[in-house]
């Protein structure tokens, strides 16, 4: 395990520790986050978060997956999911993504899937159910912007 990717297993533990109910905590959280991610990184994450610009989608068989809502694309983020003993990592279309975490390892995160784990975490992410006319749309959409 890489030195980034030890600091990213903390920064999901820190994220997962929030109680989403405990909601008077959220101040003392974001603190908490200052500590693991860089100030810009986590007030564009919540910028997104106050600007709805995350959605959740459900599909009818029980998927979810987010989209991000940037000024000149929406990106697909897919979060990070545990089932049993297995971790998927998080994942998210964006270049920042593709270039600073996948490529030269410099962040282990980007704002996007941020803001998805601490929107879902504090409950504040619009959801939308999905039919599987849309979902075929996010598909081509996703296709497109690769
Ligand atoms: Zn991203």
């Amino acid at each position: 395990m890489s030195h980034n990717q030890g600091i990213a297993q903390f920064a999901y533990g820190v994220i997962e520790s929030l109680d989403s109910e405990d909601t008077e905590d959220v101040n003392d959280y974001i603190e908490r986050l200052l500590f693991i991610f860089p100030e810009s990184l986590l007030l564009a994450a919540l910028d997104m978060i106050d600007r709805e610009n995350i959605i959740k989608f459900t599909t009818p068989w029980g998927y979810s997956q987010y989209q991000a809502f940037g000024s000149t694309a929406t990106y697909n983020v897919f979060p990070r999911v545990t089932s049993g003993s297995r971790k998927t990592e998080p994942y998210c279309t964006c270049p920042s993504f593709a270039f600073s975490v996948m490529l030269s390892k410099s962040e282990y995160m980007c704002k996007h899937i941020l803001a998805v784990m601490i929107s879902s975490k504090l409950s504040k992410c619009p959801e939308r159910s999905l039919g599987p006319n849309d979902l075929a749309k996010i598909v081509v959409m996703q296709c497109s912007n690769v």
